[in-house]
């Protein structure tokens, strides 16, 4: 992903840098209709449309003044979400989290891990919860060795000195 030379505030993702262009092709794929009557913006390489937390809301009609569309917009972490609307500004994960379901984020998130670990520290988006779960298992079962060869050489030393 390199700066427009054109605008220095639009980022497009390129094909130079392989890891930017698998996440944003990955984000790409997840976030095709998330929003009601997506467009897509040449301009920007990303969206506009009808923000999916506020447009049907209470919120929403109580509005006097006109209705301001959501963009996805290219950063340089990824797509990133705002509304005009309501204000909020979310990265794919959170996105995909309140507007498809926790399931849908999860599958997102283990996708970008399958391409490459591009999740967790670090990243936009956070580590899923099958391989989160998988690290901790890992973690323990460290701890553990650690501790029996901790004992195996107190007891070394003990025989050492008394047996
Ligand atoms: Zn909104």
């Amino acid at each position: 992903m390199i700066n427009n030379a054109a605008d220095p505030k639009v980022l497009i993702f390129t094909g130079t840098n392989k890891m930017w262009a698998t996440v944003a092709s990955i984000d790409a794929h997840f976030l095709d209709g998330v929003l009601k009557d997506q467009k897509w913006i040449q301009d920007t390489g990303g969206w506009k449309g009808k923000c999916p937390l506020c447009h049907s809301s209470h919120k929403r009609k109580k509005q006097t003044t006109s209705y301001l569309p959501a963009y996805i917009t290219p950063r340089q972490q990824g797509y990133v979400f705002h509304c005009c609307s309501c204000g909020s500004t979310l990265t794919t994960f959170k996105l995909l989290e309140v507007a498809c379901g926790k399931d849908t984020a999860q599958t997102y998130a283990e996708r970008r891990w399958q391409a490459g670990k591009l999740c967790g520290a670090g990243w936009n988006c956070p580590l899923p919860e099958i391989v989160k779960r998988d690290l901790e298992i890992e973690k323990q079962k460290r701890r553990i060795a650690y501790r029996n060869a901790e004992q195996e050489r107190k007891l070394a030393n003990y025989r050492n000195k008394y047996g």
